[in-house]
């Protein structure tokens, strides 16, 4: 039986911090806030991927109270779902994601993205989807203060 898991985060970009999404590290002027690398896409992933088997969310599985996590690369984070997924016996069928970014651009990093996605979550690199779009200058994205990400995830799991 396929299950489906909806995902969504967003940081706010900040001066001094690096920009790291979908585990890749862009060049740009400022970089996403938060307790771990900020990694808003595999945040968003990880939720996803959490929901589609009726887990808790990341945040309460990685508080941002704990120093464990502080920095971290969040491709531990999504390791730790997908790991879930198979101690349930499931398989995850397909992930996709969009970033809604108003600068840098993002199209060049994609297949870098998709490829480390697809080895932290253990699948084929064709069942990532990755797009990314601008915010059209609107809101707190438009205004370049943030990056946002959702994402869906399909898992196959066994009926008991
Ligand atoms: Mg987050």
């Amino acid at each position: 039986m396929v299950h489906v898991g909806i995902g969504y985060d967003v940081h706010e970009l900040v001066a001094g911090r690096r920009l790291v999404l979908g585990g890749v590290e862009i060049p740009h002027t400022k970089g996403l806030d938060g307790h771990s690398d900020a990694d808003a896409l595999l945040h968003a992933i990880t939720d996803a991927v959490l929901g589609a088997i009726g887990e808790v969310d990341i945040g309460h599985l990685f508080p941002n109270t704990d120093p464990s996590w502080k920095n971290a690369p969040s491709r531990i984070f999504v390791e730790e779902a997908a790991r879930r997924v198979r101690a349930r016996g499931g398989r995850i069928v397909n992930v996709d994601a969009s970033l809604i970014a108003e600068q840098p651009k993002i199209y060049p990093h994609l297949a870098a993205m998709k490829a480390h996605i697809a080895a932290a979550l253990g699948i084929e690199v064709r069942k990532v989807g990755v797009k990314a779009t601008t915010n059209e200058r609107m809101g707190f994205v438009g205004r370049e203060e943030g990056i946002a990400a959702m994402a869906v995830a399909a898992v196959d799991l066994p009926e008991n």
